[in-house]
């Protein structure tokens, strides 16, 4: 038996999917906690015990064996204990329509592969715009915030380019607090890494639109070219947004490119409430979004969206055998880094009818103004330091009770996340701010409560507490910071 998908085993198909589903289900209902808490030692030693040269074990041994490791060990995002990265619980409808995806395969390079998906594509890259402000702009679903950051620059280079601008001079504008994709990019562009320049920000991570004007008048008197000026609507750790309206004049005034990164914040577009934090994104050349962020879908899903349709030509080449110049048909191979590519637009299409817009702006509303109160109670604990407010979701902090000092607190920090998440009752995020270590919550998940916050910083708390009455711990942490 082959196992293909086809007219013979579609029996099979559904039996093995209800069964698989059912399993899923079941973890969902039963989970107690967002991981198993399985050292990395065991771990590896499940996977070092399978092996991919055995005989075939079949389709149903083979899936029990997955859900065994990956059901068993995953860190499941749905769990209200879970608040570490930018991942979110994810909608029913776009989960459903995952399976219809792997199941049909369409691919949505060219028009013959996809048909209907790729007017169904287009017209969301038509909707999202829409929601952005781009009166008549265009774009391509991505992998992903890094593929979407990666293209979005090189479309910005090859403009710069083509204005005359040496490939040697160009620099890419942006702040400490942009996404790391940024300066990667730079560095598959073959811009090298001292091609991304820092503009100074303020207290909050926020870049200063009169630093960023002094930059730009610094670097054409030095015969440098500014290709792009980077933006970011939702900062990875702080939440926070750059001044879109005020950086969008500066680079109006200078002639330069303007992206902006909505990565995290792109749910705003959506958010009953909240839209106005998004104003001036309209005066952007080109936007990222992350649907499977803030919109609650399954990795992948992602766009980049540019004002200029025109822009998207410098990724188009041609093929006799794919997208020939002379095609009549609409092929989104033309405007895409890929060339396979995955229909993910009909999870988040599927999305938006079952939910509306407004119903995934509540979701995205309901984890701000979670993270708003948990904010307002880490800021009353006298055990914690909130460590600057954010406009969307994160919460960053260190467990500082009097008693304990800078140094203590700041070596506490990788250990109280690696304790937590050894034990897998909860898994928090650390990172640096402002140069000193801090714990960080990401809020996604619009069903987590307060109180389910509360448990969270309880085991943090815990955790924290029992580090510092052990003498070798706190030694340790100290060695760690110096
Ligand atoms: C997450 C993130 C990215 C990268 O997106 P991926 O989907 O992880 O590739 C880029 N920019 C910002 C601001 C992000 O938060």
């Amino acid at each position: 038996m082959h196992e293909l998908l086809s007219s013979t085993s579609a029996d099979r198909y559904v039996e093995q999917m209800r069964v698989t589903v059912d399993r899923i289900a079941g973890r969902l209902r039963d989970t107690p906690q967002p991981f198993s808490g399985a050292s990395r030692q065991q771990l590896q030693e499940l996977v070092d015990a399978v092996d991919l040269d055995s005989a075939g074990l079949g389709t149903a041994t083979a899936l029990r064996e997955a859900d065994d490791l990956v059901g068993e060990h995953a860190v499941w995002f749905h769990h209200p204990a879970y608040a570490a990265h930018l991942n979110c619980p994810v909608a029913v409808p776009a989960v459903v329509a995952e399976a219809m995806i792997a199941a049909v395969n369409p691919s949505l390079d060219t028009y013959d592969q996809s048909t209907i998906g790729t007017l169904m594509e287009r017209k969301l890259v038509d909707w999202t715009c829409g929601r952005i402000g781009f009166a008549a702009g265009d774009g391509v679903f991505t992998s992903g915030g890094t593929q979407s950051n990666l293209q979005a620059l090189l479309l910005a280079r090859d403009a710069a380019v083509a204005r005359g601008g040496r490939p040697e001079g160009l620099v890419i504008v942006a702040t400490a607090s942009s996404h790391f994709s940024v300066q990667k990019a730079a560095r598959l562009l073959g811009l090298g890494d001292d091609a991304v320049i820092l503009v100074r920000t303020d207290a909050h991570g926020r870049m200063d639109p009169a630093a960023l004007a002094g930059v730009l008048d610094t670097l054409t008197a030095i015969d440098r070219v500014p290709m792009c000026v980077v933006a970011t609507a939702g900062t990875t750790d702080r939440g926070r947004l750059d001044p879109l309206a005020a950086i969008a004049d500066e680079c109006d005034r200078a002639g330069v490119w303007l992206h902006v990164d909505a990565a995290y914040g792109c749910g705003l577009l959506v958010s009953p409430t909240r839209r106005h934090l998004l104003d001036g994104i309209e005066r952007a050349r080109s936007v990222t979004v992350d649907f499977h962020k803030s919109f609650f879908q399954p990795v992948s899903s992602s766009a980049l969206l540019v004002r200029e349709p025109g822009d998207l030509r410098h990724v188009t080449w041609h093929a006799d055998y794919l997208n020939p110049a002379d095609a009549e048909e609409p092929n989104q191979v033309d405007k895409s880094m890929q060339t396979t590519r995955r229909f993910d637009a009909l999870k988040l299409w599927t999305t938006l009818r079952a939910l509306g817009p407004d119903g995934i702006g509540a979701m995205f509303d309901a984890v701000l103004d979670l993270a708003a109160r948990v904010h307002d109670e880490v800021d009353r604990d006298p055990d914690l330091e909130l460590v600057g407010r954010t406009e969307l979701s994160t919460v960053l902090f260190r467990y500082q009770p009097p008693h304990v000092s800078d140094a203590q607190a700041d070596g506490l920090v990788p250990l109280v996340r690696r304790v937590l998440f050894e034990s897998g009752r909860a898994v928090v995020a650390k990172t640096v701010v402002a140069g000193r270590p801090c714990l960080k919550l990401t809020l996604l998940n619009p069903d987590t409560t307060l109180d389910d916050i509360r448990g969270v910083l309880e085991l943090v708390r815990g955790a924290a507490a029992a580090l510092v009455e052990g003498d070798d711990l706190v030694a340790a942490a100290e060695v760690g910071v110096r």
